[in-house]
């Protein structure tokens, strides 16, 4: 419920608009709401000082401030307030600019109607309110505003829109776990987020790891929507988390610290209805205790309620390696499309767990020479070539890359800026950010992990022509996979290697070149035209479906 009435500050220099905005405003009896209007970017930011304005509706054009400066000028006298940008027809691109540099939402004046204004006013209060809660992330921020660039540029449905923008189901949990020496008991924050509910069952990996919060989980549940619309898997995207260090946790409280988690999301997971899978800080040792929680729980073995399990439990074949072997599938079609010639070329790595460490393997396998790698303990550099097995054995002994002999040690962000080929990132959110993307020197970035790139450094990557492979599409060959197993798993087959990998290209293959050509048709860059491809998708299934009841 919104607190009534809703105070707006409306900063617009032309009468003739202020009057009809003003109009629309009262003529709608849902919103009750008092209107203050001025003129000038100066008198709206000496209102704005007696701090009791709940939504400023701007228009960018004024008399004394132009362009984003007026929002960036706004934003600073009041950065909580939020901000709905006024824009006409030709002024589209700068109200789109605004969204991505923060504003709420835009509205063009020439076809403005009260229901449309009323509802973007009411749902911009709920959003803002939503990020004074936990909500409130980086990387969900991020989330919605790269679903908000691709739905301006797609003019997606309003009303799709805005069911959209945030998850349809959320479950919340704190809950206690013994620590080996039973005199302490830890108590955790654990999370499970289904974004869509309409393509089918939701599918999302699990995460454990010390910064998980819900907007994480949030943000990464809306990425496995698109990323499984994209891929045209029957599933909506989930995702899950325990805010928990796994590293500081013995095997058996990992194992009671699944089991409890597993116990308090049980209503909501299931084969029909969410896939959990692994993810950052958990393995197929953690899919195969949810596994066997959840089959205790029903009386009977439930293979197909995780994927990423082990073999012998009904895990597929390939699923380890999948998401490695999908990004550097890609990397190929990529190569292939710039003329880059894979067997002369170089590549860095960053993050050497699961994603990393097979993608430094397939690489390799395809001639690449790996002159740079990185985990949390450190980067490494060697002109000369790195070679995958000597990590891998390294590892395999020390847990971490540091120590690692035949190579100088460097810092992740010295990592991030060495000449190369391809970047491969498989480490972290937030990598490639305003600060660093002029002084990325690749010409392909492909992404293995999930938001590594800021959205203002995706105009300058694309301004400097490196080709992206977004996250949507160049990790999803673990999810792709993933469904592979769920569908053995229900059907009680197993498929060969051979197969597996045959189908992981073709559907890979399929996603990047619809990308490309929508790319290359509208003259944007391949994040926006990997997301307009799996929101087109999800708009159709939820026009179809229609609004219930
Ligand atoms: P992982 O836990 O196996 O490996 C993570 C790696 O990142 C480790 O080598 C770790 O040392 C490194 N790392 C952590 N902090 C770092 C830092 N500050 N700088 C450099 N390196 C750092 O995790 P993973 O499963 O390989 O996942 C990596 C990324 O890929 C995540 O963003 C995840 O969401 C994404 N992803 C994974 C899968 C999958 O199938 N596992 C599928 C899709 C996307």
């Amino acid at each position: 419920m919104l607190d009534l009435p809703v105070r707006l500050l409306l900063i617009e220099d032309n009468p003739l608009h202020r009057r009809l905005i003003q109009q629309l405003l009262t003529a709608d009896p849902q919103l009750q709401c008092e209107v203050e209007a001025v003129e000038r970017l100066a008198d709206g930011l000496a209102r704005l000082a007696r701090n009791d304005v709940d939504l400023v509706l701007l228009d960018l054009v004024l008399p004394d401030s132009q362009e984003l400066e007026t929002l960036l000028r706004v934003r600073l006298a009041a950065p909580q307030v939020p901000v709905v940008i006024l824009t006409s027809l030709d002024d589209v691109k700068l109200a789109a600019r605004a969204v991505e540099s923060g504003a709420y939402d835009y509205l063009v004046k020439s076809n403005l109607k009260s229901t449309a204004l009323s509802r973007s006013i009411r749902y911009t209060l709920s959003r803002a309110r939503a990020r004074g809660g936990e909500w409130d992330s980086p990387m969900f921020r991020l989330a919605q505003q790269q679903f908000l660039k691709a739905a301006q540029y797609m003019d997606l449905d309003d009303n799709i829109r805005q069911r959209l923008l945030f998850p349809q189901r959320t479950q919340v949990v704190s809950f206690p776990f013994f620590r080996d020496d039973r005199s302490q008991v830890e108590t955790v924050f654990g999370y499970r987020v289904q974004h869509v509910l309409s393509m089918g069952p939701t599918k999302g990996g699990i995460r454990y790891h010390q910064d998980v919060d819900l907007g994480e989980v949030a943000a990464l549940a809306m990425w496995m929507t698109w990323k499984c619309a994209l891929m045209k898997l029957p599933f909506g995207g989930a995702k899950g988390g325990v805010r928990v260090d796994p590293t500081s946790l013995s095997k058996r409280e990992l194992q009671r610290l699944t089991r409890r988690y597993t116990a308090e999301i049980i209503d909501i997971i299931g084969p029909d209805r969410d896939i959990p899978a692994p993810d950052m800080g958990t393995d197929e040792q953690v899919m195969a205790w949810l596994m066997d929680t959840y089959s205790q729980q029903v009386g009977h073995a439930v293979p197909a309620v995780v994927t990423g399990k082990p073999v012998v439990l009904g895990g597929s074949l390939g699923r380890k390696e999948a998401t490695g072997r999908g990004l550097v599938y890609l990397i190929k079609a990529s190569a292939e499309h710039l003329g880059l010639d894979l067997s002369r070329a170089s590549a860095v790595v960053q993050g050497f767990g699961n994603v990393g460490s097979y993608t430094a393997r397939f690489l390799a396998e395809a001639g690449v020479k790996l002159v740079g790698v990185s985990d949390v303990s450190t980067g490494l550099f060697n002109p000369n070539g790195l070679s995958v097995d000597a990590l891998l054995a390294h590892v395999a002994e020390h847990r971490v890359l540091a120590g690692f002999p035949d190579a100088e040690a460097i810092s992740n962000q010295e990592l991030l800026e060495l000449d190369c080929d391809v970047l491969a990132l498989a480490a972290l959110q937030n990598q490639v950010t305003v600060e660093n993307a002029d002084r990325l020197k690749c010409r392909l970035l492909a992404e293995g992990a999930n938001g590594p790139t800021m959205l203002e450094a995706d105009d300058i990557l694309f301004e400097r022509g490196i080709f992206v492979l977004p996250d949507i599409l160049g990790n999803a060959g673990g999810v792709t996979v993933s469904y592979f197993e769920w569908v053995q798993g229900i059907q009680n087959l197993t498929w060969t290697l051979e197969e597996i990998n045959a189908r992981l290209q073709t559907i890979l293959l399929d996603a990047f070149h619809r990308t490309l050509k929508r790319a290359g048709d509208n003259h944007i860059d391949m994040r926006t035209a990997a997301l307009i491809e799996g929101v087109s998708r999800v708009t159709e299934a939820k026009l179809l479906r229609g609004v219930f009841p």
